[in-house]
């Protein structure tokens, strides 16, 4: 059985069924307390959750909707995003391609849950999907062809931008403008790649109200999963439940022309091919 880890009522539960049609069970409870009720210490001992999810009974497994989720990764010692990462949206942002990953912070108090609202602050927010990775096994010097064994999976996330905040400046600053209340929600649950063949090279997208406006394959990132994770541990230090966004493909408003920013009344729904999808209103 693939590991998936969603948070509710601020436990961490082990997901079961389809991703249409998901069912949970407590991981303390189902454990005797042999594992943690705390999601971030879930994170800290991933391999200890692979085991048990293999022999899991599941008769206790209780239905849950995507607005009973709470944010999976709802304490993050870090979170990291990456800029630019797709080359067609560096395109579109009339930026060249960056030579080395372009790292910034998406601050931990802008986290939102699956179904969170967003709050329209202005006329220039936007969207943008994302794969999202979370850090199981931390550490520095993360050589690229053991960086997967560091991970514990991947979520589908928003990296919400308020354009006016992030290009105010010269040169222009993106931390600030991308961690407003409720800019950062991903979900819905953590999902372990393990044995997912395709783990790099997923379809991701988003739809506004409906309408298609994002649409990749994951290969198509300049910087792939297994190299940002090498790279951020070259420098900084990981953490169990770090955060990382991976950066947005080819679509985002602020590249229409004219722009096509977020109004109140707008529902975002992202999904990231084998993970599942978010959905998020903006108010
Ligand atoms: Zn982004």
């Amino acid at each position: 059985m693939t590991l998936r880890l969603a948070t509710v009522r601020n436990r961490a539960h082990f997901v079961i069924g389809d991703n249409s049609d998901p069912r949970i069970v407590d991981v303390a409870k189902a454990s005797n307390n042999a594992l943690p009720s705390d999601p971030m210490e879930c994170l800290a001992r991933w391999s200890e959750l692979q085991a048990f999810a293999q022999t899991l009974d599941t008769s206790s497994a209780v239905a849950v909707t995507l607005e009973e989720l709470d944010c999976p990764v709802p304490r993050p010692r870090q979170m990291f995003a990456i800029g630019l990462n797709y080359k067609k949206h560096a395109a579109e942002m009339g930026s060249p391609l960056p030579p080395l990953p372009l790292v910034f912070s998406k601050f931990q108090s802008s986290l939102n849950s699956p179904a969170g609202d967003v709050t329209v602050v202005g006329e220039t927010v936007d969207y943008e999907s994302e794969l999202v990775i979370i850090v199981g096994k931390g550490g520095r010097d993360i050589v690229e062809a053991n960086a997967w064994q560091h991970i514990a999976g991947l979520c589908v996330g928003q990296d919400v931008s308020d354009r006016g905040l992030q290009y105010m400046g010269s040169p222009a600053q993106f931390n600030m403008g991308k961690s407003r209340r409720g800019f950062s929600p991903i979900g819905p649950w953590v999902t372990d790649m393990t044995n997912n063949p395709n783990r790099d090279n997923l379809h991701l997208g988003c739809t506004v109200n409906g309408e298609k406006r994002q649409d990749t394959q994951t290969n198509d990132m300049i910087f792939d999963i297994a190299h940002i994770v090498s790279y951020l541990s070259t420098v900084v230090e990981l953490f169990p439940g770090d955060v990382i966004y991976t950066g947005s493909p080819f679509g985002v408003g602020h590249g229409h022309k004219p722009p096509r920013y977020m109004k109140p009344g707008d529902v975002v729904e992202t999904t990231l091919e084998g993970v599942g999808t978010i959905r998020n209103r903006f108010v």
